[in-house]
């Protein structure tokens, strides 16, 4: 029987409702293109600042990892009232050598009311881009003020992220690189040497890149209890930002200079299990970045503590981004509209997809 009018437009506007946005790679590339870099970086570190400021509106766990031989497998999902957030993220270290990414990812975002998704988009990207912003919201509050030169020790996927946001975000005007692979630095300097505005060092060392930083950067790929930092090349007054120990048994600084340092971390029932901390006593006390963020807690407390954020990557880093997404690609309409969930005319008729 042929539709009424009332019910075929009914049956539209609820086909429309329930299309899905889905950015592709290209897609979040053209997005973050059209805004400019610079620009995204400052706006989604305010989504991330703003969102760890009403931490306690969220539902939090830590994420669920499956370990395999050689990597792990996560899935990481929070809820507001409004929204409800997963992503799905990987961690295989020696994947470079199928030529494949460390870290591969994709996330969606779906109404709290009716459970309905409403984006779903790639997260590889995003990923690299929504962890060097929220290691750059945690130097503001971390690192001293007149911070200007940052050493990388990694110059994997994620480094030039760290190199642009920090300077963007902290007005960092140096960076010293090394990585054990000559050609992970050339890439490196490669992508930000005509166009980052930054002062690009390629280090001999660690040593070498680290004398006399203001920052530290370690965002390292091997899964094991690693010693990129030591203690004798930390200096009063550094930050360190911990970016590559984010998984159990896997950890890039001495557990000596997490014992003479003030630790912030995301979400510490997350970070006992996967960050640099898993190396210290349990009770070893840390901080929680969002009360900094809120004021209730100071962030550093002298001009020669040694601070460190123990960046594991959490839920509402995710979250943030995937909100952020979701408002500028409906208001560039970038993306493409998909038919994710069915849209029976009668909700209980299914079968009809398989009939
Ligand atoms: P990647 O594999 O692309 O790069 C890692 C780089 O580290 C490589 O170039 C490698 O040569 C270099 N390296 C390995 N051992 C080294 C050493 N001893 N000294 C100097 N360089 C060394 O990985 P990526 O995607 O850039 O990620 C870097 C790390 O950050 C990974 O461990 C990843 O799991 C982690 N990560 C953390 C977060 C977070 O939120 N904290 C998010 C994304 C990635």
């Amino acid at each position: 029987m042929p539709l009424l009018r009332g019910e075929f437009l009914n049956a539209i506007s609820r086909y429309k409702h329930l299309m899905t946005r889905f950015l592709d790679v290209e897609a979040l590339g053209q997005l973050v293109r059209e805004i400019g870099l610079e620009s995204f970086l400052i706006q989604l570190s305010d989504a991330i600042r703003d969102d760890f400021k009403r931490w306690e509106q969220f539902q939090k766990s830590p994420r669920v990892a499956n370990h395999v031989p050689g990597g792990v497998l996560e899935l990481m999902p929070t809820a507001d009232e409004s929204l409800y957030g997963f992503k799905y993220v990987n961690g295989h270290p020696k994947n470079c050598h199928r030529n494949l990414l460390t870290v591969m990812s994709f996330g969606m975002l779906a109404e709290v009311q009716t459970g309905v998704p409403v984006l779903l988009s790639e997260m590889t990207v995003a990923t690299a881009l929504r962890t060097a912003a929220t290691s750059a919201v945690a130097a503001q509050v971390l690192a001293r003020p007149n911070s200007r030169t940052m050493a990388i020790i990694g110059a994997g996927a994620q480094s030039e992220f760290q190199a642009m946001a920090f300077k963007v975000l902290l007005g960092v005007d140096e960076i010293r690189i090394f990585d054990i692979d000559g050609k992970a630095t050339e890439k490196f300097l490669n992508n930000l040497n005509d166009t980052s505005g930054l002062k690009l060092v390629a280090a001999d060392s660690v040593s070498d890149a680290v004398k006399g930083a203001d920052i530290v950067t370690t965002a390292t790929a091997d899964k094991t209890n690693a010693i990129i930092l030591s203690p004798e090349m930390i200096e009063p007054g550094m930050h360190i930002n911990g970016v590559g120990g984010d998984c159990p048994g896997k950890t890039e600084i001495h557990p000596q200079i997490l014992r003479d340092a003030k630790v912030v971390v995301e979400f510490e029932p997350q970070t006992r299990i996967e960050g640099e901390i898993q190396q210290v006593n349990s009770d070893y006390p840390v901080t929680e970045l969002w009360r900094i963020l809120c004021g209730t807690t100071p962030g550093r407390e002298s001009e020669s503590q040694v601070t460190i954020f123990d960046s594991v990557g959490f839920a509402i880093e995710d979250f943030s981004m995937l909100r952020l997404l979701r408002t500028l690609a409906e208001t560039l309409d970038v993306g493409q509209m998909i038919d994710l969930i069915p849209t029976p005319a009668n909700p209980r008729d299914l079968f009809q997809f398989v009939r």
